[in-house]
């Protein structure tokens, strides 16, 4: 690994994992030179409605997915945690971890657009720098308190992510998949076939559980 080179965070409830995250996962870790990218499910998500499969399922989708991208690496500290799932505190523990070294939290546009609703979300960017990425159906156009609060932080270049160890913006162009974990739960609640929309091992998992075809949620085992 390139002592130098950030390290990356990108959370979500992945319930489930599909090919939006992924390759999106893929095309930061390129442009940005990231020397790894964390995908941690969260535990108990603050911001949104619980997840409907239980953390272990979405923690082995997860893991099959990025199996064969030792970049994509899984990290289950969220799910070791007890209590909400901040991301503050998550990225507080990679410091720890990182040293000086950047640090870089993915958000998709939908989740960057929330961030003034997150716990203690000013310190966030001393911890880490931001990299936005645009997803279909939603326009980065941050309201008042966002816009101020990231006023000057803008960067235009990748490289510039390796100079300073937070604090910076980055729009990280990817390409545009409309695939949403919410979308893939209601087709297979209708019966359907998520096949090319995840990973055929993620795809076993669903189908051998049978977690999203129940209405009322799927049950920790
Ligand atoms: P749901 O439909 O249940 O809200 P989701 O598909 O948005 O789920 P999450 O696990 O909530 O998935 O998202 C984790 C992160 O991945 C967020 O930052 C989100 O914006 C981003 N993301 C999700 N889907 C895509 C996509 N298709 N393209 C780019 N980013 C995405």
């Amino acid at each position: 690994m390139n002592p130098e080179a950030p390290l990356g965070m990108f959370g979500g409830t992945f319930d489930p994992v599909h090919h939006g995250h992924l390759r999106t996962a893929l095309e930061v870790l390129e442009a940005c030179r990231l020397a790894e990218l964390r995908l941690v499910p969260a535990s108990v998500p603050p911001h949104r409605p619980q997840p409907q499969a239980p953390a272990r399922l979405r923690l082995e989708m997860l893991r099959r997915a990025v199996a064969g991208e030792p970049r994509l690496v899984v990290d289950d500290c969220e799910l070791r945690r007890a209590g909400p799932s901040y991301t503050v505190d998550t990225l507080a523990g990679l410091r720890a971890q990182a040293g000086g070294r950047p640090l870089c939290l993915v958000l998709g546009a939908d989740a960057f657009l929330g961030l003034p609703g997150w716990h203690r979300w000013p310190e966030i960017l001393q911890l880490a720098h931001l990299v936005v990425v645009q997803r279909p159906g939603s326009r980065l156009a941050p309201g008042d308190e966002l816009a101020a609060a990231l006023a000057g932080r803008y960067c235009a270049n990748p490289a510039e992510l390796a100079q300073a160890a937070a604090g910076r913006v980055l729009v990280c162009e990817v390409t545009q998949l409309d695939i949403s974990a919410s979308a893939i739960r209601r087709l297979v609640a209708g019966g359907g076939d998520p096949r090319y929309l995840v990973p055929d091992a993620v795809r076993g998992l669903i189908a051998e559980s049978g977690c999203y075809r129940m209405t009322d949620g799927c049950k920790e085992e």
